[in-house]
């Protein structure tokens, strides 16, 4: 670990797939970059992320989480990116200064650029008022991933999973694997939270119950969980308690979603989407402080790591253009969220050549549907989808050239 020098152009904070794939293109492109992630190694969830799934449209070939991670841990070790393992960003100032912690105790770091790679955290079961006691047996679905995949440690025998999502998914796989009864999946929503290919793959294949618009409403139990009550959702998301009833189980696994990790970001004045709680970016990523960019689960959950590596490609490109001072953004024009789409990301974009790259979910199912990108005056995109869904993050590729006012992105539904 090199730490002589805390002079840097470009400061990435999280070592996960975002952040290595940001560092290398930054270092590619002649920045001196320091990499710097808390935990002792690189790699972030990917490292828990046991199954195979990933690397299908970076590399054209189905990788594991770990193996994926290590074809950039591989390059890394092989660029000229200092990296600062077991070492916490803690905060950063203006133009800019970060202050990190590690075994040498408080430290200061300085970078022209700073690019954000912290990934996200699970919510937490306040976040959903779940009722009932505390019992032992209540666990986040990336932490039993982590328990199982990391510790070799089981987590119960009959299990029940609150949350479609993809992490609760795919560990109704791992349990079942491993020797537990995966008594069901219930979901909130009249619709499944998590990847088409997941709910195939995870759940159909063991024939695990997937319930939808049916939830737990209460963890029974002393000491250990004991059982849940669960109850079906009516339209208005109160429950219908004359139809309750009682799943004994040992085990409550939560997938109830990721929330990006961006207090320090937030705290350091970069403004805020509510909808996704990543930064408001531009096109280049780059967020209302200059110089400061966005990537990952960090700017908005993915669903698909291949997709988080390219946008992070984009930024470690991006910031090296800022500190060339190559970077455009004059002249900027807004992009709507219309009918049907639940947020984009970017938000914002620059008068010229080149294409725009934006990523957003709708925010309902939509079968034979056209996704529509228009201005005032007129039509510029229209692709026609057999099936939208929440679940799944949409792309489209727009050219700039003569775009010269604010776009909407929409719905169009026949
Ligand atoms: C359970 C699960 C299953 C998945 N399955 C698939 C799949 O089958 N196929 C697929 O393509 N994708 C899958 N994904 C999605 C994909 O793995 C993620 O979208 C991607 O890996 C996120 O990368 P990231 O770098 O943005 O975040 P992370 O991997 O979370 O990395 C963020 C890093 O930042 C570090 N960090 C945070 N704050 C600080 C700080 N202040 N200082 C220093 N370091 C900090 C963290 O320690 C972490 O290492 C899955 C994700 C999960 C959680």
């Amino acid at each position: 670990m090199k730490t002589n020098n805390l002079n840097f152009d470009i400061a990435v904070i999280g070592g996960g797939s975002a952040g290595m794939a940001a560092a290398l293109k930054a270092s590619e492109g002649g920045a001196k970059v320091v990499l710097i992630e808390r935990e002792n190694r690189l790699g972030g969830i990917l490292n828990q992320c046991i199954h195979n799934g990933f690397g299908l449209s970076y590399f054209k070939e189905e990788l594991t989480g770990p193996e994926y991670a290590g074809r950039f841990i591989k390059k890394v070790e092989e660029s000229n990116i200092t990296v600062l393992l077991n070492t916490t960003v803690l905060s950063f100032e203006n133009e800019y200064v970060l202050n990190i912690l590690n075994k040498d105790g408080l430290q200061q770091i300085k970078a022209k650029s700073i690019i954000l790679s912290m990934g996200c955290r699970e919510r937490p079961p306040a976040s959903i008022s779940l009722c009932g006691t505390r019992p032992a047996g209540v666990i986040s679905a990336g932490s039993a991933q982590k328990m199982i995949n990391i510790y070799g440690k089981m987590i119960g025998k009959n299990v029940v999973i609150v949350g479609s999502g993809d992490i609760g998914l795919i560990m109704a796989r791992r349990l079942h694997y491993e020797g537990a009864k995966v008594l069901g999946v219930y979901e909130i929503l009249p619709h499944p939270s998590g990847l088409k290919r997941n709910i195939a793959q995870c759940l159909t294949d063991y024939n695990i119950p997937l319930h939808l618009s049916k939830t737990v409403v209460e963890v029974v139990g002393k000491d250990r969980v004991e059982g849940v009550i669960v109850a079906p959702v009516k339209n208005d998301f109160s429950f219908d308690l004359t139809k309750k009833e009682f799943i004994p189980c040992d085990s409550v696994v939560l997938s109830i979603g990721l929330v990006p990790e961006n207090d320090l970001a937030e705290s350091a004045g970069v403004n805020q989407n509510p909808i996704t709680n990543g930064a408001l970016v531009d096109e280049h990523l780059q967020t209302n402080l200059k110089g400061v960019f966005s990537c990952g689960n960090v700017l908005h959950v993915h669903d698909i790591v291949d997709n988080v590596t390219k946008e992070a490609e984009r930024a470690g490109e991006n910031a090296c253009k800022y500190i060339m001072s190559s970077l455009n953004t004059s002249c900027p024009f807004f992009i709507k969220n219309g009918f049907g789409v639940r947020y984009t990301s970017p938000q914002k974009f620059y008068k010229g050549d080149g294409i725009l790259t934006v990523n957003f979910r709708v925010s309902n199912i939509f079968e034979n549907a056209t996704i529509v990108v228009k201005t005032n005056s007129k039509e510029i995109r229209r692709i026609e989808k057999r099936i939208l869904l929440p679940a799944e993050m949409e792309t489209v590729i727009i050219a700039k050239k003569n775009i010269e006012e604010d776009i909407e992105i929409l719905i169009e539904t026949k």
